[in-house]
């Protein structure tokens, strides 16, 4: 203890690193070369903190190694570490008893908020709503860095396309231009707009994962081979994650998937030629949770050295708990096998986002009790994601003037095991929140007092205990709930159905094969249509589904996923009118799971009947071909129609910008917001283009009556492609566009692109 005591306090003059007047990169040169080899691979650790980091020093197993390591210097960041006593315990082992008093990054899976949970992403994507998303990003960065957290593992930019991969529900959904934009907003949300924002205490640095291609794991398989084409690859995989370096992104996280037959992780193609050589990115990588070591599980490494020297080799920089680093890369380097200068270029790139973080400058900046106390839960972050929530809502059906319902002398039939449930909205990805903490649709109804409202759950979802990690049990057996439902529903004037997927249901590890109702749920609501058929389905889910039968015999429909600790409040405002709906759905729903994966960026299939109207022979021959509801699709309570849509010009040099308007009138009752949705269809390339792509939109809100002119640019950023070698083209030729409230349909015109 003497020993490490005398080190640990190496004067100040021996930390000339510390001097805040040089510029970080000549902070960083006056660093490293005082670090040994074993202190530069130290700061490519990254260890779980899954032990008592506060208590004594722990004996035995992975957590005593974990702390010895700790001690010597050999760790430079924790995951899942958190609360400020928590943090501050780890922080000063590393920063009071390392020779060089190196801070920790302190990394968390921050996903959609982190004790005050905001809607899954897929939802938030749903608002289309950028200033409310960043907002939303921003009140959990708020709050995890009150808890001492420096570094969220998010946002997920994987854009995905088949609702069998049950982690569709942290990303944006299918589309890249859509995902784009939220992954930008999401980072500035996050960090703040610039990297200066990020020494500042509220903001966090973060990670854009999973780099590359996880969204499309095969058959929607979790941690399943990927095998896509160049062009979808550069078109639709790639765009999002070169949005967020474009917007300064601090951190990349690398996959648990193959590309191409080479591991995400091993992969110098996506990881040292893409991210760090075409893009220019200067921040960091860090594996997927024990991806290093998974390599040899996918047949790629021969062993742990093979592992390691391969994943460093590739710009893997930092590893997260495959305790391969620490234990193999010494020795490789002096063995000759991975050059130091690998090394050396990983820690600079993580001593430098923990200079920009100010880590340096004051370690325990994150670590402020008083602050902890006064920002997590408070009213103001409270609010924020009640708003976000509503945002998020998505309004499939509403035939019969269903909805809104009226605010007195209705009698209203509650049922599902889901409105009652506290938990489940919480979604999937909350670890640093408590169970049972969301305000539940049965408590957000019950404020609404002027009407008779009664709960019956009908069946149960579940059975059994249900966490993040264990396996969701489906009770398909006991109906014993449903004959007091179905009195229930048979006495009430509207029945409000509750139904869709637990919380757990989606998230990691949690694919499907089917994605209709799970369990009796089914079975329930055609039981309850036969005695009151005027339902208001309200639908709980982190992925699409597919619900042929209620979207053809159920009135009203409403998309209200997982929607965080505010969930019965917002579905509530949103059923009584007292907020009108504006969410578009981010992901295509499809009316079978076998139509999956779907998408509205598809392309033509060849075989036209008519190839002036774009009917093609290509069908099933069991089901129609198109989604049930499709990507942008939403309704609001009032009515929006288009008209006169004019582009400025019927031809255009290469280069040119092209000007589109659309006016948009409310003709409806209610005032309402309208997502404007501008898609192109570049009818012949070098390589061919989805028959529609959305490339412009705009939330606007309107007044009942009111009229708006509405503008886009296509600017050379919208109209052109990347080619199978990944070059940016714009090539001449004809376009059509389309604008309107919904990916399928809306007002048409075209143009042409000259040389
Ligand atoms: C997930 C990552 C996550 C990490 C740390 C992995 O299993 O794929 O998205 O950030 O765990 O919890």
């Amino acid at each position: 203890v003497f020993a490490l005591f005398t080190v640990g306090n190496m004067n100040a003059q021996k930390k000339p690193y510390l001097d805040k007047n040089k510029t970080i990169e000549q902070r960083i040169d006056l660093l490293l070369p005082l670090m040994t080899l074993e202190e530069k691979v130290g700061q490519m650790n990254q260890y779980n903190g899954f032990w008592d980091v506060t208590g004594p020093a722990p004996k035995g197993g992975t957590a005593e190694l974990k702390y010895e390591h700790l001690r010597k210097g050999w760790v430079g960041s924790m995951l899942t570490v958190r609360g400020v006593k928590e943090v501050r315990a780890v922080q000063k082992i590393a920063v009071e008893e390392t020779r060089l008093g190196i801070p920790l990054i302190i990394g968390f899976d921050v996903i959609h908020g982190y004790k005050i949970l905001s809607p899954i992403p897929l939802a938030e994507a749903a608002s289309w709503d950028l200033e409310a998303i960043k907002k939303s990003a921003a009140i959990a960065a708020d709050e995890a860095s009150a808890s001492g957290i420096n570094w969220t593992f998010g946002p997920n930019v994987d854009v995905a396309n088949d609702a069998r991969w049950g982690r569709v529900m942290e990303g944006a959904g299918e589309d890249p231009y859509l995902g784009s934009k939220i992954a930008i907003a999401r980072v500035h949300g996050f960090q703040g707009e610039t990297i200066a924002d990020l020494a500042k205490v509220n903001t966090i640095a973060a990670c854009a994962k999973h780099f590359a291609a996880y969204g499309y794991v095969e058959a929607g398989l979790e941690y399943n081979i990927v095998d896509i084409s160049n062009s979808k690859l550069y078109n639709s995989v790639l765009p999002p994650f070169k949005a967020t370096v474009d917007a300064g992104v601090r951190t990349f996280m690398n996959s648990f998937n193959t590309l191409n037959g080479v591991p995400a992780t091993g992969s110098v193609f996506l990881q040292r030629d893409i991210l760090k050589g075409k893009w220019k990115f200067d921040g960091f990588v860090i594996s997927d949770y024990a991806s290093i070591r998974e390599m040899i599980a996918h047949g790629y490494a021969k062993d742990e050295a093979d592992a390691t020297a391969k994943a460093v080799i590739a710009g893997s920089d930092m590893d997260m708990e495959s305790y391969l680093y620490v234990a193999k890369l010494v020795g490789l380097v002096k063995e000759g096998k991975v050059k130091e200068a690998l090394v050396d270029d990983a820690v600079r790139r993580i001593l430098r986002v923990k200079f920009e973080l100010g880590l340096f400058d004051d370690p325990y900046k994150y670590c402020d009790e008083k602050r902890e106390k006064a920002v997590i839960g408070s009213k103001a972050n409270n609010d924020g994601v009640l708003d976000m929530a509503k945002k998020s809502i998505v309004l499939l059906k509403n035939e019969k003037n269903l909805l809104p319902l009226k605010k007195s002398g209705q009698k209203i039939a509650l049922i599902g095991a889901l409105a009652n449930d506290k938990n489940s909205p919480l979604g999937s990805w909350r670890i640093a929140s408590d169970n049972n903490t969301a305000v539940s649709v049965l408590e957000g109804m019950q404020q609404y007092k002027d009407n008779q409202l009664t709960f019956e759950k009908g069946a149960d979802l579940t059975v059994g205990k249900i966490s993040f990690l264990d396996e969701v049990v489906f009770n398909t057996t006991d109906k014993s709930g449903f004959e007091a439902a179905k009195t229930a529903a048979k006495n009430a004037d509207v029945v409000v159905m509750v139904l869709g997927e637990h919380g757990f249901q989606s998230g990691e590890g949690r694919s499907r094969t089917d994605l209709n109702l799970p369990g009796l749920q089914q079975e329930l609501l055609e039981e309850i249509y036969k005695v009151n058929p005027n339902i208001v389905l309200v639908l709980n889910n982190g992925r699409p589904l597919s619900i042929p039968w209620a979207a053809e015999h159920v009135p009203a429909i409403v998309e209200a996923w997982h929607l965080g600790t505010q969930t019965g409040n917002a579905v509530a405002q949103v059923l009584y009118g007292d907020y009108n709906p504006s969410g578009k759905l981010p992901m295509s729903f499809p009316r079978n799971v076998g139509q999956v994966p779907i998408y509205y960026n598809k392309y033509s299939t060849g075989r036209p009947i008519d190839s002036d109207k774009n009917v093609f022979w290509s069908h099933y021959t069991d089901v129609e071909k198109t989604p049930q509801f499709p990507f942008g699709f939403g309704l609001s309570y009032t009515k929006f129609d288009y008209k006169n849509l004019k582009i400025n010009k019927p031809a255009f040099t290469k280069g040119e910008n092209v000007q589109v308007s659309v006016e948009v009138v409310n003709s409806g009752n209610y005032d309402g917001k309208e997502v404007v949705q501008l898609y192109i269809h570049d009818e012949y390339a070098s390589v061919i283009r989805p028959i529609k792509e959305l490339k412009g939109f705009e939330l606007i809100t309107l007044k009942k009556g009111e009229t708006k002119t509405i503008s886009f640019t296509l600017t050379d950023k919208e109209l052109g492609f990347y080619d199978n070698e990944g070059n940016y083209l714009i090539e001449p030729g004809t376009f059509k566009i389309m604008v309107g409230g919904s990916s399928d349909k809306g007002l048409q015109s075209g143009f042409e692109i000259k040389e």
